[in-house]
């Protein structure tokens, strides 16, 4: 979930890298004294905030904290910088007319909850207080489990059991009657380009890679070019990522076809740990695979009519045991109790406090692309809490041959009597890092997953050789359902064959 820190800031980026972070320590600091002062005031815009040791000649009322001709108007040793990414000029006037946006909040569990109070709060007074955030859409195809009380916090244990995006909008438009957050119960790819084309901005809390992936592709397939070719401004519509674990996590601004997109950077996520079965079943390697041979193989044949219960004590100490005995069998070292508890529950620590920072990251940055208040992000965040706190910014480039973000004919260079379905499986294994692709040429489709009806009519090119379905150099058309509305030009030339 998080990046490595493969490429530095460099070169021109890195004076603007440095003003990014003085921006994110500054807006850190006043959101404490924000949170603080929140406790110690009532519930009226009104009432003037009580700051405890702020030493400020002019404190500000709730009201104007809220507003945000506040935050343009006010003096400040950063409002008049330009940032190095298009997004726009600093200019009052042109957001005098508290206008309201509409925002998408992609996950509403541990990132996403706290995105949703942040919002809510930078919204304070909603546009008759002249926020510039009040219409919401919050979208989690989850319901709330047990194990999720103790960071989600818009969730209580009556709540156990029913969907995530409904209880955290309800619970956001009951406590801050100043939004209007709606909430939708299902999957991302349920909705098309209509649907996501309405929002100004949209903030991503997903805990995985393919969803984002999903997401990446739809946002950057939004974006309309003019005659020149140069992307149309009012059809980019900013992606903030944020994604966390453990003790770090990151936060990256994406404006489509400017900068670098999530596709770009597929390469510092390591791919899935899947594992064969025949590996796990013959030839274990690691602890992991005997662990994943107890409970996945040795449990059904032992208790056929009982699901694993991850957690109940005796269950796993069962699982425990029985891998423990495979591992000496095999003499591998370093099955716990632990791990295995790891192995099946796949559990990936979840920290609050790294939810709470990374999310502040998300909802600021947000802000500073529909207010101009500020520059952006350039464009990656990192933040580590595990050894003291510690965070840094950098430019991550954009990918010359990202299949989202920059439109390019990829080339393949292949024996003539390589069979399509080899085609196919090496568009999966190989960078592009496919799922299910579909192919066609110019003059016709090689193989289609859908409809079912086409499938059958096109399985029988699988095992024929490509000289038999396509000319060498021929462009061929990729599509893919982790990469929406995309599709990938492919030239493949014959290496055996002279042209
Ligand atoms: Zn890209």
């Amino acid at each position: 979930m998080t990046a490595h820190p493969t490429s530095g800031s460099s070169g021109s980026g890195s004076s603007s890298n440095t003003t990014s972070t003085s921006n994110i320590k500054r807006d850190a600091s006043e959101m404490t004294t924000t949170s603080s002062s929140m406790t110690s005031t009532s519930i009226n815009n009104d009432t003037p905030a009580v700051v405890g040791t702020r030493r400020s000649s002019n404190p500000l009322s709730r009201r104007q904290r809220g507003n945000i001709s506040t935050l343009l108007t006010r003096k400040s040793p950063f409002g008049n910088e330009t940032g190095s990414l298009p997004i726009g000029e600093f200019d009052v006037s042109n957001n005098s007319s508290n206008s309201t946006y509409k925002i998408l909040v992609v996950g509403a569990g541990g990132l996403g909850c706290e995105i949703l109070k942040d919002l809510a709060m930078c919204a304070c007074g909603g546009k008759n207080g002249g926020g510039i955030v009040r219409d919401v859409v919050v979208m989690d195809l989850d319901t709330i489990d047990v194990t999720n009380l103790n960071r989600q916090f818009l969730f209580r244990s009556k709540d156990i059991g029913h969907s995530k995006a409904e209880v955290a909008a309800r619970f956001i438009n009951d406590r801050c009657p100043w939004m209007n957050v709606v909430p939708y119960h299902g999957k991302i790819q349920d909705k098309d380009a209509s649907f996501y084309k309405q929002f100004k901005v949209v903030i991503s809390g997903l805990d995985n890679v393919e969803a984002r992936r999903w997401l990446n592709g739809m946002i950057n397939n939004l974006v309309e070019f003019d005659d020149d070719g140069d992307p149309i401004p009012e059809t980019i519509i900013p992606l903030i990522d944020g994604g966390t674990e453990g003790f770090s996590g990151q936060s990256r601004l994406i404006l489509p076809r400017i900068t670098s997109c999530f596709e770009c950077s597929l390469d510092a996520f390591a791919p899935s740990k899947a594992v064969p079965l025949c590996t796990i079943a013959e030839t274990p390697r690691i602890p992991e695979h005997c662990i994943a041979h107890a409970y996945v193989l040795q449990w059904p044949k032992e208790f056929p009519n009982r699901q694993l219960d991850a957690d109940s004590p005796e269950d796993m100490k069962w699982v425990y045991e029985r891998a423990l005995q495979r591992a000496e069998t095999f003499g591998i070292g370093g099955v716990t109790y632990m791990l295995t508890l790891g192995v099946v529950k796949n559990i990936i620590p979840a920290v609050a406090s790294t939810n709470a920072i990374v999310s502040a990251v998300c909802v600021n940055e947000a802000m500073k692309v529909l207010s101009f208040c500020s520059q952006s992000l350039n464009t990656y965040m990192m933040y580590m809490g595990s050894e003291g706190i510690y965070s840094h910014t950098f430019v991550y480039e954009q990918k010359p041959n990202c299949p989202v973000c920059t439109a390019h004919t990829h080339h393949l260079s292949l024996p003539s009597m390589t069979t399509l379905s080899s085609l196919l499986q090496q568009l999966c294994d190989g960078e592009f890092r496919l799922k299910a692709p579909s192919i066609t040429s110019s003059s016709k489709t090689l193989y289609m997953r859908k409809p079912v009806a086409l499938e059958k009519a096109t399985r029988g090119n699988l095992d024929k050789p490509l000289k038999e379905l396509m000319m060498s150099g021929e462009e061929l058309v990729v599509t893919d359902p982790v990469l929406p509305e995309t599709s990938l030009g492919l030239v493949v030339n014959f290496s055996d064959i002279e042209e």
